[in-house]
């Protein structure tokens, strides 16, 4: 049994799933449960975060991540600053340190960053008084994520602990593998990981799961079937032989799910790459696919680790 929700949440920053507890990740879950109910009413806009400032810093390109962070901090009523790297003074060379230093300076209350060094996040939450939240860090970490995955798991199947999950693809080079192996064994839920021998990381079962290196193993009974995409953007060197052949091996198609629970769900975090790891009549399927579900729950989740981050200095708690 997971127990109940904690009263608190005690971490300043959000850097990683891993260390969290069942009952902090519950607090998290249950705020945003609230939210995803709140973001359907026709007015959105609260004043919880009203006079502070949420900056999102990204080094790397995102759509989803940065946008849903932009709509929860405006949701919530607060400032937000969409901070462009590429017309920045990064450019120039200045190092994460002075960047940190910089922003620091401005008083801001939250600071998101994505970064493609795994560890630059925390590296930078080191230097700053601010809240800082990972959006993603190289191949490491990416816990909004994971927590939208297990908000959309538990809204859609009532519970997490005791599900099989089956994270497919491209485990070694994924940070949304990781934090969702940290999270699923936090609340209990059986993690399977499938994909070929070249991207999977030896000893990833340290981290409690299992490995498969065939759909038809990996698959079989599962309740949640994850999809991951090929982050071609960290590979240096030919993982697969070709896009062709892996889809034929690994891509979700009906036929391979024929051998997972019949109800069981299909994630994707985005962005897919249609005929690769997925095919788009499954990634399409409204009863099964909950691709679109995820995006709607990360503004939720978002809103929730804001609000519950910044909630010291807003003598909330
Ligand atoms: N959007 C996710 C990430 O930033 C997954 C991906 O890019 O494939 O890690």
């Amino acid at each position: 049994m997971t127990g109940p929700a904690a009263t608190r949440f005690p971490h300043r920053h959000l850097l990683g799933i891993e260390g969290l507890t069942a009952g902090e990740i519950s607090l998290v879950l249950d705020l945003a449960d609230g939210y995803v109910e709140h973001n359907r009413k026709p007015v959105v806009k609260e004043s919880l975060l009203h006079g502070r400032t949420v900056m999102n810093l990204f080094f790397e390109n995102s759509t989803r991540t940065r946008t849903s962070f932009e709509l929860a901090g405006k949701r919530l009523g607060a400032d937000v600053i969409n901070m462009s790297v590429d017309a920045s003074s990064v450019k120039k060379g200045e190092t994460l340190i002075d960047t940190a230093a910089t922003l620091n300076a401005m008083h801001v209350d939250a600071l998101v960053v994505r970064h493609s060094e795994s560890g630059a996040v925390k590296l930078l939450s080191d230097k700053v008084n601010c809240s800082v939240i990972n959006a993603g860090d190289g191949n490491h970490e990416h816990p909004t994520q994971a927590l939208l995955d297990a908000l959309a798991i538990r809204r859609r199947l009532g519970r997490l602990e005791g599900l099989i999950v089956a994270i497919c693809g491209d485990i070694l080079h994924s940070r949304v593998a990781r934090s969702n192996i940290h999270l699923l064994n936090a609340m209990g839920a059986r993690v399977r990981v499938v994909g070929p021998p070249t991207l999977v990381p030896s000893a990833i079962e340290r981290l409690g799961c299992e490995v498969h290196h065939t759909m038809l193993s990996g698959l079989k009974d599962a309740d949640v079937v994850m999809m991951l995409r090929l982050q071609n953007e960290r590979m240096s060197g030919q993982y697969v032989p070709s896009t062709r052949e892996y889809f034929y091996f690994y891509g979700l198609e009906y036929e391979k799910l024929e051998v997972a629970k019949p109800d069981a769900v299909i994630m994707h975090p985005g962005p897919m790459n249609r005929g690769v790891e997925i095919d788009s009549e499954v990634a399409d399927d409204l009863k099964r696919s909950m691709i679109l579900d995820q995006v709607e729950l990360g503004v939720a989740v978002r809103m929730a680790v804001l609000d519950i981050l910044t909630r010291d200095r807003r003598g909330a708690n």
